[in-house]
């Protein structure tokens, strides 16, 4: 590892002390990390998935004399920086629209996991390897947004090495190889732990051998959304910083691009400074910036704490209520899922559905499940 220069190391000292010296509750400055990767035409999709488009609709000087440029894009909700919505894995759980935004911003934990996943590409991130980081950083906080950092986005844009294969199409499905969440992992967070969403700097949340998704599933039943392929983990400390994950709001989406930050303030920012500094000495790009008078942050409010832990049968999924699961019938035309052709998870053929599909994945119910007043605010 590159050590900082003397001067830059001062500097570094210099701002942490200062933050350090700010009364509680206020912040000089707070380092703004990109979690996002941009989208261009390197920008990993899944290999049944189209890639991103840019289109050109004008690009120029006009006759009125100003000069103007506008685009078409076009894209695949699953693919690059983005968020899975619960209802890509979780029938009449909610559309990226209805996600309400306090799961969508909260205080910030990183797990890392980057030496088991460098040993095994396809290591499944256990429960006791999160029990391990609470016993040594503390209690997951509620509310939190939990990031694993396997290591894998170091890799990207270059496909081979990020998921295991740069070749395209429903038989590449099965060359996929890169870490992820094991169910009973998953199991554990929502019945153990009231986190606002997951995420993690591979493809999907489950790992690329997986053919049943089911941590997806797991988290998707109890309204856990998931936010794949985050970019810079390895900027961040293990805690003490904020996650804002804000995706674009597509009504009856089941996911979307979405661009995430960190919000880092006193230790956090020398922490980050220092992985900057590393990172540069070998000329990769930062994609940092310093926000330096954003106002002080007020810790956000978990869930109410009648919210928590319930456990028993959940309600049943099969039959949405409000009008949030009516307008997605209509959308639909009241029930055409079953004609609809293979999606980006592709060589997954649809069929119709059947009374056992009804089944929750297991029998607890998260505090940010959708039944009445169990609902934090939202939208
Ligand atoms: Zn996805």
């Amino acid at each position: 590892m590159t050590r900082p220069a003397p001067a830059l190391l001062f500097l570094l000292l210099a701002q942490a002390a200062s933050a350090c010296r700010a009364p509680a509750g206020t912040l000089a400055g707070r380092r703004v990390i990109d979690l996002t990767h941009a989208f261009d035409e390197q920008t990993i999709y899944w290999p049944t998935a189209g890639g991103f488009e840019l289109r050109v609709d004008s690009k120029g000087w006009t006759e009125g004399g100003f000069y103007y440029e506008a685009n078409s894009f076009s894209s695949a909700e699953h693919g690059g920086t983005h968020i899975d919505a619960p209802i890509h894995f979780a029938e009449g759980r909610r559309s990226l629209d209805q996600i309400p935004l306090e799961q969508l911003i909260g205080p910030g934990v990183v797990v890392d996991v980057s030496a088991a996943c460098a040993r095994d590409r396809d290591h499944l991130v256990s429960a006791q390897e999160l029990q391990a980081w609470e016993r040594e950083h503390g209690r997951i906080p509620d509310g939190a947004i939990v990031l694993l950092r396997t290591g894998f986005g170091e890799h990207w844009p270059d496909r081979e090495r990020y998921m295991g294969t740069d070749e395209r199409g429903p038989e590449a499905v099965s060359k996929l190889h890169f870490p992820g969440l094991h169910p009973d992992a998953a199991r554990w967070l929502v019945a153990h732990r009231v986190i606002g969403a997951i995420g993690l700097d591979t493809p999907s949340i489950d790992h690329g051998p997986s053919r049943t998704f089911e941590a997806h599933q797991v988290l998707f039943a109890a309204d856990v959304p998931a936010l794949e392929n985050v970019a810079n983990l390895e900027l961040l400390p293990a805690r003490g910083f904020e996650v804002v994950a804000l995706p674009m709001k597509i009504r009856a989406g089941s996911g979307g691009p979405v661009r995430i930050a960190a919000l880092l303030g006193g230790e956090c920012v020398l922490a980050a400074a220092r992985a900057m500094h590393a990172r540069e000495a070998v000329g990769q790009d930062a994609a940092t910036q310093v926000a330096p008078q954003l106002p002080a942050h007020a810790p956000r409010q978990g869930p109410r704490s009648s919210h928590r832990h319930r456990r028993g049968p959940g309600r049943s999924p099969g039959a949405p209520t409000g009008h949030g699961a009516r307008r997605r019938a209509r959308a639909s035309g009241g029930g055409t899922r079953a004609a609809m052709p293979t999606g980006p998870w592709g060589g997954l053929a649809l069929r119709a559905p059947r009374k056992e599909d009804r089944r929750q994945p297991c029998g607890w119910q998260s505090p940010w499940a959708q039944d009445g007043a169990r609902v934090p605010p939202g939208p």
